[in-house]
Formats: C-alpha cells, structure tokens, sequence
C-alpha cells in the first residue's frame, strides 16, 4: 500500500479522523481523533518499509504536516521497551522501528485494523466518539487514540481515503530548485509549539555569506530592508514568478528571502532565473536567532508582511525529490 495523501477515518461512518495533532510538527505530539477538517495534519502517507531485527517490515504513517510526510511518523509511546496495551500514540522522527511499523489487515469489505508488527494482538483504538485534544493523552481521554487489545469494536476499525493530490502534483512539477545547497531544516511549515504561532515558511540555517539562489524563474517585485530586531524580516527580496500560478487561480506564486547578511543587489522589476541568480547571502537580520535562510511561497500576490498559513503554500510541496533533515 502506498498511498500518497490518506486520511484514516475509524468506526461505522462516523466523521471522525486519525491524525489531528495541532499541525505541531514537533516529536511527541499527541494524536487524537476530530472531525473531518479537511486539513494536512488530518493526512498521512503510508508507506511501506523494508523488513528489520526479526519483524517482516510493516508500515509507516507518515504525517503530512511535516515535510509533506519526510520526517514524523506515527509512533507508540512504549512502556519500558514494550509495545502494548495502553500505550499512547503521537507523532515522532522515523527513528524508532519497534514503535512506528504496523500491519494493516482488512477485517471486513474496506474496514481494516492497524496493528503494531512488534505486538499484533493489540490495535490502533480511539476511545469514545468525541473529538480529543493535544493534552488528552490518557487512554481514557476522550477523542484520543492509543493501542489496546483487539477486540473488533467500531473503534478499532479504521477505512482509508485518498485525498486529491492534484495541486501538489502541480507544484512538484513547476521543478523550483532549492535556494540552497544545504537541506537541513531548523523549523518546519507548521505551528510551534513553543509560542502557538503557525510558521509560514521554513528556516534553513547556513553560515553567513552562504548564497542564495532563486529558486524560481521571475522577476523581483519588493526589496526588503526592515531591521527591527523584534518585528523586522531584516534583508530580504520577493520574487514573482513569470509562469507559475497558484493552482486553480490567476495568481503567480511568490517565494520570499529573509534575514539575508546584507541588502541585495537586486533591484525591483530585475529578472532572475531559477538556480542561477543570486538573491543574496544567508545572515542574522531583522527578528533572527542565528544565521538562517527564512523560505516562504506566497500564495496571495503580497510583499508578504504577516504571513499565514491561508496566504502561503507549504514549501515542501515543490521538492518532492529532495530529502530533508531536521535539526530540531
Ligand atoms: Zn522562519
């Protein structure tokens, strides 16, 4: 089973979804069910993994809000080294395989149960028909989803429901290069859990002077010189591209520079060409931590100041062959 965009929907027809987990992409957070949404954090890949140890593979859910499903997956939360009964399941890095690989075996006509490799005699289980919370990690919160016994109940069966990948499809095609050589990622596209805040584009950190390339094919439309250290998006540009569109609309997609070491050479209205000129060098302007290239796509035609999630794509969408890590 491969399955590119899914979303797992348990019991008899209720609208309830596997998955919800804040849009945190950060280890250990939890995983409950909600209503149907209809957004990213309620969809996985399920990709299948070779075998390992003695366990004949399995697979695993990849969560979509994470790096379009590269780097957290559903993981047990394992008593002692144990996967069992009571157990709590969230989303962590891919690096557990006794806790993130699981079996999925159809039960009746497209109702299956999801069953770790490591222990098949207990099932991903919601509890109740509530929606849960980040904070219910009990196997008896509400809404939350856990491992316990098998026994065939409406909780423990699960359907899957491929989403449309239409627009993704069509991003991954427009072939953007990356603005960078590294591809470790600081913070992801997703909100933080540390302040609630959602991040409207990715940091890459980088040493200082590392340039930046173009990552589309377009024209500059807003050179950015904010150096407020608490507010400002230090040196930045924008740039338009010349033939990509925001997917189902006359808009053309924006990808925006920040915290740049110095104020770019470019100018508005020059062109640039995708991998091949330079915006500018990665630094620690404006409202920045360390040196780190801040990578945004603009959905809404803007210069881009107080970005969301509803006026953004998420950056990964258009790197489907690049592999990132994480550093957070
Ligand atoms: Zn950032």
């Amino acid at each position: 089973m491969y399955l590119t965009n899914t979303q797992l929907t348990v019991g008899n027809g209720k609208c309830y979804a596997c998955g919800k987990h804040n849009n945190y992409d950060e280890n250990g957070m939890n995983v409950y069910q909600w209503s149907d949404d209809g957004s990213v954090e309620q969809t996985f890949k399920v990709v299948y993994g070779a075998s390992y140890n003695n366990y004949n593979g399995g697979y695993r859910f990849r969560a979509k809000t994470s790096a379009n499903g590269q780097y957290r997956v559903l993981d047990i939360v394992k008593s002692g080294s144990s996967v069992i009964s009571g157990c709590n399941v969230e989303i962590w890095a891919p690096t557990d395989n006794v806790a993130q690989y699981f079996e999925i075996i159809e039960v009746s006509s497209g109702k299956y149960k999801i069953v770790p490799v490591a222990n098949t005699g207990v099932a991903l289980t919601s509890y109740g028909t509530s929606n849960g919370s980040n904070a219910g990690t009990a196997s008896t919160s509400a809404g939350n989803i856990y491992l316990s016994t098998y026994t065939g109940s409406n909780n423990q069966l699960w359907t899957f429901t491929e989403i449309s990948t239409v627009a993704e499809t069509a991003y991954a095609n427009m072939d953007f290069s990356f603005p960078l050589s590294v591809t470790t990622i600081s913070s992801g596209y997703a909100k933080r859990n540390y302040d609630g805040k959602f991040h409207a584009g990715i940091d890459i950190p980088a040493s200082a002077g590392t340039e930046i390339m173009s990552a589309n094919t377009g024209k500059v439309v807003k050179i950015i010189d904010e150096q407020n250290t608490t507010t400002g998006r230090g040196y930045g540009v924008i740039v338009e591209s010349s033939s990509n569109y925001v997917y189902g609309t006359s808009t053309k997609i924006r990808t925006m520079y920040i915290h740049m070491q110095e104020l770019s050479t470019l100018s508005e209205n020059d062109t640039v060409t995708k991998g091949v000129t330079q915006i500018g060098k990665v630094g620690n302007t404006g409202a920045s931590g360390g040196n780190h290239l801040h990578f945004s796509v603009i959905s809404d035609g803007s210069t881009g100041a107080g970005l969301t999630q509803e006026r953004t794509l998420n950056p990964f969408f258009f790197y489907p062959n690049v592999s990132f890590t994480y550093s957070y």
